[in-house]
């Protein structure tokens, strides 16, 4: 009974994957994030990743690469979808859907559902809808009362934990905007 588990950076990552550990899920990560710009932050939070997998001794499929931010840009999505969080949603949910299909998963998940500043009920919405699309189940889990814990967790391995959500407009829309910009420029020689 295997699950193909999106995962949208390391921190979200811990609190599920303690908790579907002690249940004794057979699982596999899943890393798709086309909205994570600029390049320097989705090679970071990749990375990151990396970490929280390895931590957790589970396997970590990766697919695409960065940065979409050109398209982010370009509003072309707006003829498609409501809001550019709505497509950003269905992106990654398509995406986990089809691969768990492909892979021959039971069921996919996803970190997304851990976050208590996304939308959690359009993220299930979408997720099923796309389980529908796929023949795969989409295994719903509220996984936001241990967001707090997740974040400790992260804290303890040394993980990078992000300010922004991750799109180009939500860098520019953060207050800590100064402070990581700077954070991307290579140290001086
Ligand atoms: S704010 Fe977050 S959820 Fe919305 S488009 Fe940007 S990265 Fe995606």
């Amino acid at each position: 009974m295997s699950m193909l588990l999106h995962a949208c950076c390391g921190p979200c990552s811990m609190y599920p994957l303690e908790l579907l550990g002690t249940m004794g899920k057979d699982l596999d990560v899943f890393w798709f994030n086309p909205n994570i710009q600029p390049q320097f932050e989705w090679d970071r939070r990749y990375d990151n990743l990396v970490k929280a997998a390895d931590h957790y001794n589970v396997r970590l499929i990766r697919q695409g690469e960065g940065c979409e931010e050109e398209y982010w840009r370009s509003g072309e999505y707006l003829k498609e979808f409501s809001s550019r969080c709505e497509m950003c949603y269905d992106v990654r949910m398509d995406a986990v859907a089809k691969a768990a299909m492909e892979g021959g998963y039971t069921s996919f998940s996803t970190t997304l559902l851990v976050s208590p500043y996304q939308q959690h009920d359009r993220i299930a919405q979408i997720a099923s809808s796309k389980a529908d699309k796929y023949g795969v189940r989409f295994e719903y889990m509220d996984f936001r009362p241990g967001f707090r814990h997740g974040q400790d967790l992260a804290r303890e391995i040394g993980l990078y934990r992000q300010k922004y959500c991750g799109c180009i407009f939500s860098l520019e829309e953060s207050k800590f905007y100064d402070k990581i910009v700077r954070s991307f420029e290579p140290p001086e020689l």
